[in-house]
């Protein structure tokens, strides 16, 4: 290949990939990836759908594209009615963009547009928490960070933030309801979602679920918030609503809000590439494939014995720290110590090691640093499409404990 293009690739001669099916891309040389974490934990319902691409071919042929400043589009309307029928929150309305990072940009400014439809314009912060990613444009880089401290996930920490940052000041907060690229799949304690909603409804503050990752049944769910019945305000979603076909994410706003939004005034915002009737009409076929094949069911019980597999055979593994998650979002924590749980420095590099040498053996996994202390950490985080075998699951565990010993031995040799 040319090589004209800015890579994003750890390796300065990446392999191409020319096709996929089910769990497994190829590539030019004809060699097999078993995608076991469906790309950056996107691929939901698997490579290669004929149908989607029978959705994107007869969109396209009939409507490709009208501006969502002027038109409204039947495959829209018809996704936002389907998928609002997961969605928890009542008689939601969607906010339809490119990715997740627009997402998380749209639900700031309706935050904002909600407190200032309230009456109530001083609400202009938003907080997070420390150890999260919310996406990589500059707002939403500026809600996480891993370079500092350690996760909080104490609710009265958060209501002693809401209070210092001053009464009537934070307009909402926002979280993963279960923690994917940052910190590997790590849950927050039994409670700590419905209490968290009870301190934002209490002080005014809008709670927005970050469901990028989590959402369209990735952690055995439809939404995480769903493991604890817990009803955000806002809610956004990427990723898996397409699986990878199309570029999308969006917003969703319970009735209520998109009411108040409305009266207050509207909503200005938008993007050349929002309300995009091809990524609907992807994103309504990824729905309809969810529910008939009963994917998110699937994912559950996966999930539960890609969880088993890998503690048969690294659960006593003296570089392995936990195992973890739900659905088919698992992590997994490396460390230096398995009895203090201290990791490795980060200068061992030692996650990438892992990665690089599963992918030389045809296995596809995804990373996360720093999970630790803001520097040091390395994580193992699995995500494979929703229709993985279990002999794919097996090849899973088995080529992940060959990576690591072998990531391990290159380490000790220097
Ligand atoms: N939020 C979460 C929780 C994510 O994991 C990601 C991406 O990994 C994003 C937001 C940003 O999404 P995107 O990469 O589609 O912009």
């Amino acid at each position: 290949m040319s090589g004209r293009v800015f890579s994003r690739a750890s390796s300065p001669n990446p392999a191409v990939a020319v096709e996929a099916h089910g769990s497994t891309i190829v590539d030019s040389q004809g060699r097999e990836y078993l995608d076991a974490a469906g790309g950056a934990i996107v691929v939901n319902v698997g490579h290669g759908r004929r149908e989607i691409a029978d959705a994107i071919a007869a969109q396209s042929a009939r409507l490709s594209y009208a501006h969502g400043s002027a038109f409204t589009t039947e495959p829209l309307e018809r996704y936002a009615a389907a998928v609002g029928a997961h969605l928890p929150m009542d008689d939601p309305a969607i906010y339809p963009v490119s990715g997740g990072s627009e997402a998380i940009e749209t639900a700031l400014k309706m935050a904002r547009a909600v407190q200032i439809a309230r009456g109530e314009p001083g609400r202009w912060t938003v907080l997070a928490r420390w150890s999260s990613y919310h996406g990589n444009t500059l707002g939403a880089l500026d809600l996480g960070s891993d370079a500092l401290g350690t996760t909080t996930e104490l609710v009265d920490e958060l209501e002693r933030t809401i209070e210092a940052a001053g009464p009537g000041t934070v307009a909402a907060f926002v979280a993963e309801p279960i923690v994917g690229a940052s910190l590997g799949a790590v849950e927050p304690p039994e409670g700590y979602w419905p209490a968290v909603a009870e301190v934002c409804r209490r002080h005014g503050v809008l709670l927005i679920a970050d469901e990028v990752m989590t959402g369209f049944g990735r952690t055995g769910r439809w939404f995480g918030v769903d493991h604890w019945g817990v009803r955000p305000d806002i809610l956004v979603a990427a990723k898996g609503a397409t699986s990878g076909y199309w570029p999308f994410g969006f917003a969703a706003a319970s009735g209520e809000i998109h009411d108040q939004v409305r009266a207050g005034g509207g909503f200005t915002h938008g993007f050349t590439y929002s309300h995009q009737p091809v990524a609907a009409a992807v994103a309504g076929e990824v729905l309809r494939i969810l529910e008939s094949e009963d994917l998110v069911t699937a994912s559950a019980a996966k999930g539960e014995r890609l969880k088993a597999l890998l503690a048969d055979r690294l659960g006593d593994h003296h570089a392995v720290g936990d195992i973890r998650g739900r659905g088919l979002m698992v992590g997994l924590e490396l460390v230096r110590d398995r009895s203090t749980k201290a990791p490795f420095p980060r200068s061992a590099k030692l996650v990438e090691a892992v990665l690089r040498i599963a992918r030389e053996h045809g296995l596809l996994l995804y990373s996360g640093t720093g999970n630790a202390n803001g520097v040091d950490g390395d994580i193992v985080l699995l995500g494979p499409p929703f229709v993985v075998t279990d002999e794919e699951l097996r090849r899973i565990a088995d080529g992940l404990r060959e990576a690591l010993d072998l990531a391990l031995v290159g380490l000790a040799a220097g």
